[in-house]
């Protein structure tokens, strides 16, 4: 059906992100395929991976014991999305990743994670890093007729996280995950602050000094919208990091 109808079929998670633009008619389609019957909404581990199915929501994230304990970064992620239970039930992880809205939490995290992402279509099964996957803001690598079936993860349990937004309800206007790195190191990925996720990594993380100059001079094309200019995003990103990896180091706030 999406080959058949392509341009004018969309594969519909849960709806939150389509659904409100389409009644607005600033996406038009005669076709939407729901994926919720193809036994998607599942979060398993194989053979050392953990596999999160295109259905699964962020309630679902929330509640999974198998993420709290081998991806910490997703759950405590997922705790700071807004909308209340009525986006968190349904809004999934990988309708969020396929939207590619810069300003939005999943994006970063799952980037942060290194994600492998699984794209069925008319010629079978293909494999794509998030680094690949992610093009630009809105557009993301899916061909005629594909859609992604799950996002599969290495386990990673630790992981700290922070955003910064206007207030308790509103979305984001930077993110930053951190995970440990090689050596005593962090990786610090951004998301919201320019159309694709910004990765820093510091050597010492407890040094303010370095963790700055990093970040600030990996920030070449911040991203503008009405939450925030992109002069502002520059500005409080290294502020953002640094919360995240002392949610990593837990360190006391
Ligand atoms: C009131 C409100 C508050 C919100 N607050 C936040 C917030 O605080 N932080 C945040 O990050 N986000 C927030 N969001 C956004 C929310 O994260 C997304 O709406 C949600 O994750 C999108 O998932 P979905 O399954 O509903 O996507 P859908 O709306 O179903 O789909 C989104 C897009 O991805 C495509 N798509 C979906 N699934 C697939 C698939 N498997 N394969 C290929 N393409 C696919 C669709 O065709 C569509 O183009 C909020 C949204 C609302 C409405």
């Amino acid at each position: 059906m999406l080959l058949e109808h392509h341009g004018n079929a969309a594969v519909v998670g849960g709806g939150t992100f389509l659904l409100p633009r389409m009644t607005r008619h600033l996406l038009e389609y005669e076709h939407v395929v729901d994926l919720k019957d193809l036994g998607l909404r599942q979060i398993t581990s194989t053979d050392g991976e953990i596999e999160i199915g295109a259905s699964v929501s962020y309630v679902d994230v929330l509640e999974s014991d198998l993420l709290r304990s081998n991806l910490a970064l997703l759950p405590r992620m997922a705790r700071g999305i807004t909308g209340g239970r009525q986006i968190t039930q349904q809004g999934t992880l990988v309708g969020a990743v396929c939207f590619h809205f810069p300003t939005t939490d999943a994006p970063g995290a799952v980037f942060a994670l290194d994600a492998m992402v699984d794209i069925h279509g008319p010629d079978g099964r293909r494999s794509v890093p998030i680094s690949d996957f992610l093009i630009d803001a809105f557009v993301v690598d899916l061909r005629p007729g594909e859609f992604v079936s799950s996002m599969r993860f290495a386990p990673q349990p630790s992981g700290g996280y922070c955003k910064v937004k206007h207030s308790t309800g509103s979305w984001p206007i930077v993110t930053a995950s951190a995970v440990p790195g090689p050596g005593g190191s962090v990786r610090i990925t951004l998301g919201a602050v320019e159309s694709l996720p910004v990765v820093v990594t510091v050597e010492d993380p407890l040094d303010r000094t370095e963790l700055k100059h990093r970040v600030d001079s990996a920030i070449t094309a911040p991203w503008s919208d009405v939450l925030a200019p992109g002069s502002y995003r520059a500005d409080i990103a290294a502020a953002v990091a640094r919360r995240a990896v002392e949610d990593l180091m837990g360190v006391p706030k």
